[in-house]
């Protein structure tokens, strides 16, 4: 293939930003905020059943408040009743004894029962404090996780920014280097990363290997218009000023 050393040379320019492209591609897949934002989604939704968790005891705790809240309150009215018959004085003697035994029975059972409904209050606080505190919890994770997303999606635009900037470079330049050649860069960086490279030195710039003495000549006595190819990578050498030929 021929093709004018300044088509040649603008395939170096476009190796550049074919390899920016790849960085900024790079950059794009491995923002810290990727991670970030998949850790708090994962905080979130294990809190959200912890949530659910607190919630259903905390129900649980409540009915069983409800429960001893009856209990006592049956006791009470019991005893309530109770004293209205002491008090009204109807019944015989006997009665009256069987009343008062009761009362003290119904009194020893109140305590017993307002114990245990103590216990339970206590019970119920914790649970309560423990659905607030895990309700607190989301909360702070849903913040966190919106902040990350804003800063992951500002980060975005901005390489997409400067991903449409190189993108309108390579287009002016795949127009200077011409579809053939372009085509053939394409061809070999599909297959290695790298399409073409500088003659550095005597070195090839893509695979950094030394040329043969036997290559070097078939270089220097090449057209300058031929295009080469490195013979160790397969890459398009191109001949600058510094190849040292
Ligand atoms: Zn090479």
């Amino acid at each position: 293939m021929r093709a004018d050393p300044s088509r040649q040379r603008a395939l170096l320019d476009l190796q550049t930003l074919d390899t920016t492209l790849g960085q900024l591609e790079h950059r794009q897949s491995t923002l810290a905020e990727h991670a970030r934002v998949a850790e708090l989604e994962a905080a979130i939704s294990a809190t959200e059943s912890t949530l659910v968790h607190a919630r259903t005891e905390h129900e649980d705790v409540r009915r069983e408040l409800s429960k001893a809240d009856a209990d006592v309150q049956l006791v009470r009215d019991r005893a309530a009743r109770d004293r209205q018959r002491l008090n009204a004085g109807t019944g015989n003697a006997k009665d009256l004894q069987g009343i008062q035994h009761e009362l003290e029975s119904l009194a020893r059972r109140q305590d017993v029962l307002e114990e245990a409904e103590l216990e339970v209050m206590e019970r119920a606080e914790v649970a309560q404090s423990r659905v607030s505190a895990t309700e607190d919890e989301l909360a702070r994770l849903v913040d966190d996780a919106q902040t990350v997303r804003a800063a992951r999606d500002a980060a975005t635009a901005d390489i997409a920014g400067e991903r449409g900037r190189v993108a309108a470079d390579r287009d002016r330049l795949v127009e200077a280097v011409g579809p053939d050649l372009v085509a053939l860069y394409d061809k070999i960086r599909a297959r290695s990363g790298s399409g073409a490279a500088p003659l550095v030195a005597r070195r090839c710039g893509g695979c950094q290997l030394e040329l043969h003495t036997v290559d070097l000549g078939r270089i220097r006595a090449a057209e300058e218009d031929e295009v080469l190819r490195c013979e160790e990578c397969g890459r398009i050498l191109v001949r600058t000023e510094e190849s040292g030929l």
